[in-house]
């Protein structure tokens, strides 16, 4: 499972550039969706070989009250998940009482904690040291998050202490069959729906050393078919167990989304789609991953709550265009069956492997029927299309003029696209390359 480094530091230390120098990649995890993800980012990242997940929890000043207060406890409880934190102070500001108040924390969570004592780029590098010395922490390492000084023997030592995380293999993946990952914030029912899908017969009784971190991996046969389900609840039986809520966790879900080749986003119908619903849809959208959406406890609901939660949708979710919809009852298991068939229309689209000839001319017809602008008296040229990945698809056209078609002929593509290959459930992403 990818290890997690969790960035932590008052506002203005430098943590988002050294998050932004570090996820430098094409498959960072996180792109921007407005209003989908406040303050805190997530990414992908990949050094020498080794991928992790990277958090920049957002500025905590220790003096939060309220919302702000809410959130940085979260900010904080992700440094409880992570494996190792990079704990960022700034070098020319010199030590201040939020440092103190960080490292207190820090210290007594018990975890790897590196101090990066950050912007040493022309002060005295031993002077500014001196002054972080006192906050107790072990590791101590000057750095410019700016120009990426003392990051190399950094990131070398910190790598070389954490697990391996498999670069996904579809291989591997074929034998395994499709992971779905079933994720949703605390009792929208994801353990009943697990129960649900693997079969009344199935249910394993689970005497796993419950971790709260680790999601929990089911291998099993569906109609001939094999599938992991990665769930992120952990199976639980609530006759059995307490009815206690489950804590969620973001990093558990992160996890389970870049594990899986298609994510199952579940909501709860009673209580409409909330604020932390349309994170969590952030974190599965900007994934890249295939996608299927189920609206749980469709039971006993009226025809009036159901249009609400219809217009809610609508409202709310209406930036999401490819994934497939499900009103279901994981407690009676009305619908189970249909977001099987997502799963694998979802899983198919996103696996389909796309050919040049076929990219191409789709290509020419989507231009014949709707020509890109001019610019500047010229005409947009799009002369073919390739391949370039799977899983979200990835499809790179090359023409004239690439850097200025405007982003409603993009979207336009991009419809056409979709339409001719038939894909469902899965984001195209999109790549125009400029011959001139
Ligand atoms: P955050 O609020 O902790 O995320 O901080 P930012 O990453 O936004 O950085 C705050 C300011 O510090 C920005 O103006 C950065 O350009 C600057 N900064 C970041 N790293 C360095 C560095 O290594 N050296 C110098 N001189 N400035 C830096
Ligand atoms: P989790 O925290 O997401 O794993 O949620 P659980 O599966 O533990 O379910 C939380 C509560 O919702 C339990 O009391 C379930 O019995 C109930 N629940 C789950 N699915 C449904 C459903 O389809 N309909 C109704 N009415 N209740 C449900």
């Amino acid at each position: 499972m990818l290890p997690v480094i969790a960035i932590v530091g008052r506002p203005n230390v430098g943590k988002s550039t050294l998050f932004n120098r570090l996820t430098k990649s094409r498959d960072a995890l996180v792109a921007n969706y407005e209003g989908l993800t406040r303050d805190r980012k997530y990414g992908e990242a990949t050094y020498d070989d080794h991928r992790f997940l990277l958090i920049d929890t957002g500025g905590i000043t220790g003096e939060e009250v309220g919302i702000d207060e809410e959130m940085a406890k979260q900010s904080l409880a992700a440094v409880e998940e992570a494996d190792v934190v990079f704990f960022l102070v700034d070098a020319r500001a010199g030590l201040t009482g939020t440092d103190e108040v960080l490292a207190r924390h820090l210290r007594t969570s018990n975890k790897k904690t590196y101090l990066l004592v950050n912007k040493v780029d022309g002060v005295d590098v031993d002077i500014a040291l001196a002054d972080f010395y006192g906050l107790g922490l072990e590791r101590v390492c000057p750095i410019t998050a700016s120009q990426g000084r003392g990051l190399r023997s950094l990131m070398e030592e910190v790598l070389a202490g954490l697990p391996e995380a498999k670069i996904n293999d579809d291989e591997e993946d074929a034998k395994r069959g499709v992971k779905i990952g079933i994720i949703g914030r605390p009792n929208v029912g994801k353990s009943t729906l697990v129960n649900r899908m693997l079969g009344e017969d199935r249910v394993i009784v689970f005497d796993m050393p419950g971790t709260t971190r680790d999601s929990i991996y089911i291998d099993y046969e569906r109609d001939g078919k094999d599938y992991t389900i990665i769930d992120t609840a952990g199976v639980r039986r609530r006759k059995n167990v307490k009815e206690t809520v489950e804590k969620f966790s973001i990093v558990k879900t992160l996890q389970a989304i870049d594990d899986a080749n298609v994510v199952i986003v579940i909501m709860d119908a009673h209580e409409g789609i909330v604020d932390q619903d349309l994170h969590i849809m952030g974190y599965a959208l900007n994934s890249g991953r295939a996608l299927v959406i189920g609206i749980n406890k469709w039971d006993g609901m009226d025809a009036d709550a159901r249009d609400h939660i219809r217009s809610e949708l609508d409202r709310k979710l209406n930036f999401i265009d490819y994934a497939e919809i499900h009103f279901i009852s994981a407690l009676h298991g009305t619908g189970v069956g249909h977001l099987y068939e997502s799963v694998e229309k979802a899983y198919t689209s996103a696996t389909k492997r796309l050919v040049t000839n076929e990219l191409t001319q789709i290509l020419e017809g989507a231009v014949f029927d709707h020509q890109p602008p001019m610019i500047n008296g010229r005409r947009i040229k799009l002369r073919y299309a390739h391949a370039g990945g799977h899983n979200p698809p990835l499809i790179v056209v090359h023409g004239n003029q690439t850097g200025k078609i405007p982003a409603s002929y993009k979207r336009y593509l991009e419809k056409v696209f979709r339409r001719e290959l038939g894909l469902v459930g899965t984001p195209i992403r999109m790549e125009f390359k400029s011959s001139e």
